[in-house]
């Protein structure tokens, strides 16, 4: 069996840029892709924000040339979920259901996932006024009223982002607190288009092809009310993509990969030889072009420590 120089698991923004720049490096590379290959932004309509592309593009699109890129330079890639891995043991192994791949080192790029409240009306109205990400979709709800769900630091920052661009935005919350620190609850409440409307949660979202209304319950007296607006969004925290690495690698409380600096090497993880890039460490920014920088930066680091082992 052939010994791949990097195997990239993942097949997202930080995946694909790791697969161009190991590729290019003339190392031979197996990009594990996943059975949804592509992550977020697959499920993402116009992506305005990604540099490069003045008029915007489609998230699919976006994702179709990334790979296209990839494949160019001579990746190998596997459109299947690894099912097991050993990072014990050198060469490092992945299985993919009975297929076994060997590696001499591994980019984790699974990403994660925003948490969904979900509702079946939220699912259909995704892309058309529900959104899991402000700084991706703010802008098209310019001047326009909007839901923000949660009460956490997401939540706080997602309002705070909104009621730059929005008419107002309105906060639903499950308690009367919020759990975010304070002084990002103390900007929220400073703010004078946000208000909160505490003890309630979305029962429904209402609108044909476009989000029109939110319902909310008052989980205390049961009464409902339909808020009048043209957006929904979910902050209510994100799922990292990580059960296949307990036991093998450094995770840390909330699940997501700990990455430590060792000397040059910025991406390591707590195991020689295997990186991590993207959403699956990062649970600060978030964005397709910082998981494409994190993706480089895992690829340069694979191919520096391979350079100390030759
Ligand atoms: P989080 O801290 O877990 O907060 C999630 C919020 O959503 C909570 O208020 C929770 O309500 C609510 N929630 C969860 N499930 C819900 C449901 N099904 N329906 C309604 N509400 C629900 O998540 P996060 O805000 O994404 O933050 C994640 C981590 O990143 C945190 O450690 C945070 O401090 C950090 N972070 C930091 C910054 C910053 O420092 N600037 C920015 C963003 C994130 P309850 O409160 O009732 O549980």
């Amino acid at each position: 069996m052939a010994v791949y120089d990097a195997i990239i698991l993942g097949s997202g923004p930080a995946g694909l840029t790791a697969a161009i720049y190991t590729t290019r490096a003339n190392l031979k590379t197996l990009v594990i892709a996943g059975q949804v290959a592509g992550g977020q932004l697959m499920i993402t309509t116009d992506v305005e924000n990604y540099p490069g592309f003045p008029e915007g593009v489609l998230g699919p699109e976006l994702m179709e040339l990334w790979r296209k890129q990839a494949e160019r330079f001579g990746a190998d890639f596997v459109d299947d979920n690894a099912t097991k891995v050993d990072f014990h043991h050198s060469p490092l192994k992945v299985w993919v259901e009975g297929n076994e791949y060997e590696g001499r080192t591994a980019i984790v790029t699974t990403g994660a996932t925003a948490k969904w409240l979900g509702l079946p009306s939220e699912q259909r109205l995704q892309g058309k006024g529900v959104s899991a990400c402000a700084t991706c979709d703010g802008y098209f709800f310019k001047s326009l009223e909007v839901v923000v769900v949660g009460g956490g630091d997401t939540a706080m920052e997602e309002s705070l982002f909104l009621s730059k661009l929005c008419k107002t935005v309105t906060i639903v919350h499950r308690r009367d607190e919020f759990r975010a620190s304070k002084i990002l609850q103390n900007r929220v409440f400073a703010a004078k288009n946000i208000r909160v409307i505490w003890d309630h949660v979305v029962t429904n979202v209402l609108g044909e092809k476009k989000v029109e209304a939110v319902r909310i319950k008052n989980v205390n007296t049961s009464a409902t009310q339909d808020l009048k607006v043209q957006g929904l969004f979910i902050a209510i925290g994100h799922t990292p993509a990580t059960e296949l690495f307990k036991g093998q690698l450094d995770i840390d409380e909330k699940g997501y990969i700990r990455i430590r600096s060792t000397g040059d090497l910025h991406t390591a993880t707590n195991v020689p030889g295997v990186f991590a890039a993207g959403d699956v460490h990062d649970h600060r920014y978030r964005q397709a072009v910082t998981a494409a920088g994190y993706g480089c930066m895992a690829a340069l680091d694979a191919e520096r420590w391979l350079q100390t082992r030759t």
